[in-house]
């Protein structure tokens, strides 16, 4: 199926890693330009070495996301470069584990708005270019937004926070065609993840019990799924989709755990 995005500058935010880089390398891979963000330069720049190696098009810049004007200065290069936007898929993010009993009014407010501020920045300054192009958005949310995790109030807060503003900006952009989604990733094996799995006591037991309770296989979610449902609400193929809260999870956070 070709999906259209050929020559499309689409900006991933923490697109050099996990769910990020399976991203980027889809868009690639369907003759779009990904422009992936990330604060490792060794990552970016062995991305975009792959991707050449491939006869891909992709640009890394190499920002934190929550240094100030950071976003702004994304956006302006990225133009700058290539002259325009057709979307944006915001993607980084770090579960935190700042929890009730355990964090503080501080460490709460910080992972609030590391977690969240740069989703708005971003899609405020690239909005006027994916309106010129009648683009896509993207906004990678969690699980933790529906079910709770547990000691991560912040970063369940901001994931919240990314569903009100999936509806809230498919609302607002309506007028200009520009179609907004969330998708909501459950359990995938990411470096984010295994860092995570790594915290337990015992690791690969952790691991087992989680994913004998994944419905659809057993199994993880991959990287590479949660970014082919990204290519399709890029695409003309999603047209008619806005507004919708994608759980790409092998129908781990809404079926019935009574499933053996
Ligand atoms: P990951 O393996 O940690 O990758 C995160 C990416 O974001 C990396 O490229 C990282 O690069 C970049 N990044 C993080 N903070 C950044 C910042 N402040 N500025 C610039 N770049 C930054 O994470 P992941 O597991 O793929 O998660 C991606 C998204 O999926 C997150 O929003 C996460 O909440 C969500 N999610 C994941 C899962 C899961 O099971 N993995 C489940 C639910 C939701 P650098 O380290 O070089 O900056």
């Amino acid at each position: 199926m070709d999906l259209g995005l050929q020559e499309k500058v689409i900006i991933v935010t923490g697109g050099t890693k996990g769910i990020g880089e399976a991203i980027s390398k889809g868009i690639a891979a369907e003759g779009g330009i990904p422009v992936f963000i990330g604060r490792t330069s060794a990552d970016g720049k062995k991305l975009l070495k792959e991707l050449q190696q491939k006869g891909q098009n992709g640009h890394f810049i190499q920002a934190d996301l929550n240094d100030p004007e950071s976003c702004k200065n994304i956006v302006a290069e990225t133009i700058e470069k290539f002259g325009k936007i057709y979307g944006l898929v915001n993607n980084a993010g770090t579960n935190d584990g700042i929890g009730l009993e355990h964090g503080t009014p501080e460490k709460f407010k910080n992972s609030v708005n590391s977690n969240v501020n740069h989703y708005y920045e971003m899609a405020h300054y690239c909005v006027k270019h994916i309106k010129a192009s009648k683009g896509s958005i993207i906004n990678i949310s969690s699980k933790t937004a529906i079910t709770g995790q547990g000691g991560t109030s912040g970063y369940a807060a901001a994931k919240g926070a990314q569903l009100a503003l999936t509806r809230e900006w498919a609302v607002e952009l309506l007028p200009y065609g520009v179609r907004v989604n969330a998708i909501v990733p459950a359990e995938v094996q990411t470096p984010q993840y295994n860092n995570w799995i790594a915290t337990f006591d015992n690791p690969e037991e952790k691991l087992k019990n989680i994913t004998q309770n994944i419905p659809l296989g057993k199994r993880m979610t991959t990287s590479e799924e949660i970014a082919h449902t990204a290519l399709f609400l890029l695409s003309e193929k999603s047209a008619h989709t806005t507004g919708q809260h994608l759980v790409v999870d092998g129908g781990y956070t809404h079926l019935d755990r009574s499933i053996t």
